[in-house]
């Protein structure tokens, strides 16, 4: 079953022809309605009662978060290629919609098997739009691929290659702002995934090496674990049990394997691969791996919700008398990193979910601890009944935005399930066994999500550590292009970012260039600075400096680079 929600300030559809024999009969007039999330749904071959249930209880949890009880069930066949036939398909739409009604939810429906026309307007939020897929597994997706080989000529297959569109969005939305300063694309092929360009690809790298100095600092080891693994392992991680409908799988022989949404299962693997002693605790591992979650994702999000994201993770693993000082460590860090961008946020305690392992005990003295060190900061909190994570309470961090805006980055949990499971242990004083606890904790969280944030947050004027370009040499005209050469050669082997505006063109014109992509520097090279060998700085804010030495220069940039940390 496959759906595409949307949540809108309207619908308004009228049926116009009967697509199939079995279309229902209705009056066929224009229906509107107002403020409502519609599910265009397609149900496919394997369907049955149980997805229709599944699905029902995620829309309606969904639309909790939402904040709105409003649903449409819009049959929409075009979702999918291995539909169920029109009479199985008709039957799971009357379940569905009974379903949503005894769960509570204001439910709408348009007609089966007709021809509409139709017009939305989607609202603008980053959870308005979302796709979400359901199957028992092994089925729909498989059975679809051979089809598809066999249907496609490779004419068709390249018409289906294109870069993804997004029409109508304003000046200041990420995507905007990342097609413009040319540091991503997504493509269709490739659903909620990011293609990374060069510029993108830097930006993203500062981070991480931001990131990795300040762990160096806190002896942090780097450890990186294969994308797929087992079902075996996510058995014991208790993802198969409870993570399962975000998972992509696959096979490799008999074998099934997933690709991992988490990197703690196979963190735990590089603990275990050695004894540990009391001595050695805690151990801190820190991975910046890619991981893939089948999310409720919709293309109208970009970067804030995608396929396959990077996070700026890590385990501690601790004795369980460390873990409130490591906490602390990790929201000092938090803090610090934070401060770096200028951002304000606010702690929120999220406790035992229903859907959970361990007992009610462990739950309580894990909760205990995180409410114990968010208290110890005097910050104040709020309480997330229910909404932790299967294996453990987490405090999460609310970062506000430069445009007021709240979005969900920072994650700390205290784990006291998994090391069990997973037999983990270290040898105590007393020469026995323990087991330890684990940390997991992400700053930025997803970086692809905070880069997007921040993206908006600075209306895409990065500052100049972030920049991917810090500076572009421009030659007043073709006789300066020696010397524009050298001094770019001097710039990027002083450590500068820095790029050659070389093509043909008008002065005026390449100013505007390097301003349209919020270039911090444009040095500008002519005859005067030929001769005294030097350059004339002319900064994005538009303040100049003539006569200004190129060492001079690295060592301002190289000085700004630095102030940050
Ligand atoms: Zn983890």
């Amino acid at each position: 079953m496959k759906i595409l929600q949307m949540h809108c300030d309207f619908i308004e559809y009228t049926p116009v022809k009967k697509e199939i024999r079995t279309a229902e009969g209705i009056d066929p007039k224009t229906v509107r309605e107002e403020d409502i999330v519609v599910l265009f749904t397609a149900f496919e071959q394997g369907d049955d009662s149980e997805l229709v249930k599944n699905a029902v209880r995620e829309t309606k949890d969904f639309l909790g978060k939402l904040g709105t009880l409003r649903v449409l069930i819009y049959p929409f066949a075009h979702l999918s290629q291995s539909l169920a036939s029109p009479s199985e398909a008709l039957g799971l739409l009357l379940e569905m919609e009974k379903e949503a009604k005894a769960s509570g939810l204001e439910v709408h429906r348009a007609p089966f098997g007709w021809t509409k026309a139709l017009q939305v307007k989607v609202k603008g939020h980053p959870l308005a739009e979302m796709s979400r897929s359901y199957s028992h597994g092994e089925g729909a997706p498989r059975a679809a691929l051979p089809r598809q080989k066999r249907e496609l000529s490779v004419e068709a297959a390249m018409a289906r290659i294109k870069r993804s569109d997004f029409v109508n969005l304003p000046e200041t939305d990420h995507r905007v702002i990342g097609e413009r300063l040319d540091l991503f694309s997504f493509q269709e092929v490739s659903p909620g995934m990011v293609y990374w360009h060069d510029k993108g690809l830097k930006v993203r790298n500062i981070l991480i090496d931001y990131l990795r100095s300040e762990l160096k600092k806190q002896g942090y080891q780097e450890v990186s674990t294969p994308t797929l693994a087992n079902t075996a392992l996510w058995m014991v991680s208790g993802h198969s049990e409870h993570y399962k409908d975000n998972m992509f799988l696959t096979s490799l022989g008999d074998e099934e394997l997933g690709m991992k949404p988490m990197n703690c299962p196979s963190t735990f693997l590089v603990y275990k691969s050695r004894k540990w002693s009391f001595r050695e605790l805690p151990v801190r591992y820190a991975t910046f791996d890619p991981l893939y979650r089948n999310e409720l994702s919709g293309v109208a999000s970009g970067l804030f919700r995608v396929k396959s994201l990077m996070q700026d993770d890590a385990h501690i693993i601790a004795t369980e008398d460390q873990a409130e000082g490591e906490l602390s460590k990790m929201l000092d860090l938090m803090e610090r990193v934070y401060g770096v961008f200028g951002l304000q946020y606010k702690a929120k305690i999220s406790t035992r979910p229903d859907d959970s392992m361990g007992s009610d005990e462990e739950w309580e003295r894990a909760t205990d601890t995180l409410i114990r060190v968010v208290k110890s900061r005097g910050w104040k909190y709020e309480v997330k009944e229910k909404e932790g994570n299967f294996y453990s309470p987490k405090i999460d961090v609310d970062i506000r935005d430069s445009l007021g805006r709240e979005w969900q980055c920072g994650t700390f949990q205290l784990d006291l399930q998994m090391p069990k499971r997973f037999r983990l242990a270290y040898t105590g004083s007393d020469g026995k066994e323990h087991v330890p606890v684990v940390l997991h904790r992400t700053i930025l969280g997803s970086l692809e999500r905070f880069m997007g944030v921040m993206l908006e947050h600075y209306r895409g004027v990065l500052p100049i550590w972030l920049s991917p370009v810090q500076a572009r040499v421009i030659p007043l005209s073709d006789e300066h292009l020696k010397y524009a050469q050298e001094v770019l050669t001097s710039l990027t082997e002083g450590g500068v970012r820095a790029e050659g505006d070389f093509a043909s063109g008008t002065m005026g014109a390449k100013i505007r260039d390097a301003q349209l992509l919020k270039v911090p520097y444009m040095l500008v090279v002519g005859k005067k600075e030929e001769d005294s060998r030097t350059v004339a700085v002319r900064s994005r804010g538009g303040e100049q400096a003539f006569g200004v030495k190129v060492s001079d220069f690295v060592s301002q940039v190289s000085a700004d680079d630095a102030a940050f940390r």
